[in-house]
């Protein structure tokens, strides 16, 4: 899964109504002695291996597949970790959409016409939107995540303020195990189960996943075509409507109140025609039905209206600004223009080039950093701290163009 950007991401909503919640001693338990884990952990899979019983995955089976797993109680930090970096949208923004995601995404495409066009006959899907998903989700099948899944879930499930929610995935990814599906050592993936090329979580996968290229499993982790279908499929059954614009950038009449805009506040075209809004061109809206608009960074920088598959896509992930990344990434990808008005910053976002040239520049200023990969992990922003600070700028952590300046002149 790609991202380090801090947009509020964990998959598919699935614990997204995670508000603030009291840590229940999660260093303690993170810090409990080996042994006493253990001896917690196989207590703990006992009951875990009756409710298995009850989900249809016999006692023989889960005695194998969970055989030699130790619980990893290094998990439980990512319970309430909060994030301590917040990305600007413009960096989210052009993390996700950059020249180089758009090339992979047309060589992609043109790996794929049979699956796309299939998919997009049978349910009405755009392919650009399915490949952006799939670009953003896994950077086209290239980073699915390490972590063992049946370990991760096990864990979870016997350790930690979410546990019930983690048997329901751990019993789906034995179901999926059981059913010949996907094998337990091709399922790894996020920290909480995310997998795949399309990350969904496993009962995600038990509720959309389907088997397109027709070999009998369903398996979104080796087979792409199956991702897509899979991908298609979600969007599909997020009430996706065949042939509709998810939406189009628009110019803001001046004064426009902050409070009419946003998501969920739909109005019709003549409605937001009236107030002053054109297409960012200057020509009259059109498009179908009831639209809300939307302006993550204020009105005073870009604006979009959007119609009812933006909510498609919204679905997948529950972030707008998500939902946005992956409407342009689409749009990219079908040769659609970029983004016309300017972020409202002065320090403007890099591309992943120039992002991978900051961290070639912070290597040869001694840093420890690893790969120069064009991702802004935690180690690269430390790095990038400890420079700003030596270069007397504020020390954000961000790699920004003003960044890039200083380093190139340096
Ligand atoms: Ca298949």
């Amino acid at each position: 899964m790609m991202t380090n950007a801090s947009a509020p991401r964990i998959r598919r909503g699935a614990l997204a109504p995670l508000a603030a919640t009291i840590a229940l001693g999660l260093g303690l338990l993170a810090g409990m002695p080996p042994a006493q884990a253990n001896a917690e952990f196989r207590s703990c899979l006992s009951q875990l291996r009756a409710e298995a019983g009850r989900n249809n995955v016999p006692g023989a089976s889960f005695d194998r597949i969970l055989s030699g797993v130790e619980p990893d109680m290094s998990l439980l930090g990512f319970l309430d970790r909060q994030p301590e970096f917040r990305t600007p949208i413009w960096d989210y923004i052009a993390g996700l959409v950059d020249e180089e995601r758009v090339a992979d995404g047309r060589a992609a495409m043109r790996q794929y016409p049979n699956a796309l066009a299939q998919a997009e006959e049978r349910f009405g899907v755009d392919r650009h939107v399915i490949v952006a998903i799939w670009g953003v989700e896994s950077n086209y099948g290239r980073n699915m995540g390490r972590r063992p899944l049946v370990q991760s879930l096990s864990t979870l499930s016997c350790f930690g303020r979410r546990q019930s929610f983690f048997r329901g995935e751990l019993m789906a990814t034995l179901q999926i195990i059981e059913r010949g599906d996907i094998s337990k050592e091709d399922l790894v993936g996020s920290w909480a189960g995310a997998f795949g090329q399309t990350q969904f979580i496993p009962t995600t996968f038990q509720r959309i996943a389907i088997d397109f290229d027709g070999d009998g499993r369903r398996d979104i982790v080796n087979s792409t075509v199956d991702a897509l279908g899979s991908t298609a499929n979600y969007l599909a059954r997020s009430n996706w409507r065949r042939g509709e614009p998810w939406g189009y950038e628009v110019r803001l009449p001046r004064g426009l109140a902050e409070s009419r805009i946003g998501r969920r506040t739909k109005r019709s075209l003549s409605e937001w025609s009236q107030m002053g809004v054109r297409r960012v061109d200057g020509s009259a809206l059109t498009g179908p039905g009831q639209a809300a608009i939307i302006a993550p960074a204020g009105t005073n920088g870009p604006a979009w209206i959007v119609f009812r598959n933006f909510d498609a896509i919204f679905s997948y992930n529950h972030a707008e600004s998500y939902a946005l990344a992956i409407a342009l990434l689409s749009d990219a990808l079908a040769g659609r223009p970029g983004i016309q008005t300017a972020w409202p910053t002065d320090d403007p976002p890099l591309s992943r080039a120039e992002r991978r040239e900051v961290q070639v520049q912070l290597i040869r200023r001694g840093y420890d950093i690893g790969e120069p990969d064009g991702i802004i992990g935690p180690k690269t922003r430390e790095a990038i701290q400890d420079m700003q600070r030596r270069l007397g700028m504020e020390a954000s952590g961000r790699a920004g163009k003003r960044l890039l300046d200083a380093l190139r002149r340096g």
